[in-house]
């Protein structure tokens, strides 16, 4: 523990949606009112090394699926002093188009994936629209490439990426589905990427209606609160409010960035 570096966590927003609150919800929700959702890239940076979490989508597939792209995932990440060129390690949440396009940005990656999740991006769940709507295709045959170019690093359940850093299995959203907990200055933090999509999924308990296993979901968000150390260490996927309650690491990227390490200082 004694040996274990601190890192300093940014979740960078590069598109979001307008949707009303209901669709964030199985069963609706009460309040017939907004509930956009922001889409962010994630990295982590320590100990002169660098992970990206997540490579977003293009402008191409967010004009395709209607969302607004205002920059995309290289051009986020050099907002935080990150060439993507050079990025060594990204880890993949999960294959929907909104965690792993973005393909030609990293030509000297490895990726860390979950054996659940190309399993269930290549098998028979794919035959099925209603689990097929958030994958596109050219993401998981391009994800099938870097098998064959060794670039896709497997991972079976809970495993250590670097000291103070590990991916948890944990399904629910995607059959593999995967967190990732970082060592910070405020203690163990939790991205929990599309374990929780907004607090409200997680706080209370309320599923989000893309899922392949509901029970899995729910204990995802549970697990995600026992993995940090403390309920405001844990970043859910898509929240809005996660760049109103952490702090911009300099005023000109408030409402961009955020720094997660740091703990929120409005909420
Ligand atoms: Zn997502």
């Amino acid at each position: 523990m004694a040996q274990m570096p601190t890192y300093e966590v940014y979740a960078i927003k590069y598109a979001s949606h307008v949707r009303k609150m209901a669709d964030n919800f199985i069963g609706g929700d009460p309040h017939d009112g907004p509930g956009p959702i922001d889409y962010f890239v994630w990295a982590i940076k320590g100990n002169g090394r660098v992970w990206v979490v997540d490579t977003g989508f293009d402008a191409a597939e967010g004009k395709k699926r209607g969302r607004i792209v205002d920059r995309d995932c290289g051009d986020a990440l050099k907002l935080v002093g990150i060439d993507h060129t050079q990025v060594e390690e990204v880890i993949i949440s999960h294959f929907h188009y909104d965690h792993c396009g973005s393909h030609h940005l990293f030509p000297k990656a490895k990726f860390h994936v979950q054996e659940k999740e190309m399993q269930y991006a290549t098998g028979p769940c794919m035959c099925m629209p209603a689990l097929r709507g958030p994958f596109t295709a050219k993401d998981i045959t391009t994800m099938v490439d870097r098998v064959f170019e060794d670039r896709i690093i497997f991972h079976n359940g809970d495993a250590e990426i670097a000291p103070g850093i590990t991916v948890h299995h944990v399904g629910g959203h995607t059959m593999g589905l995967q967190m990732v907990r970082v060592w910070t200055q405020t203690g163990w933090l939790v991205l929990a990427a599309d374990a929780s999509h907004m607090y409200a999924n997680m706080e209370q308990g309320r599923p989000f209606p893309i899922v392949y296993n509901v029970f899995d979901m729910l204990r995802g968000h549970q697990r995600a609160y026992e993995l940090a150390g403390s309920p405001k260490n844990v970043v859910p996927g898509h929240d809005p409010l996660v760049l109103q309650r952490y702090p911009a690491p300099k005023p000109e990227l408030k409402g961009i960035v955020c720094r997660l390490d740091l703990g929120p200082n409005n909420w």
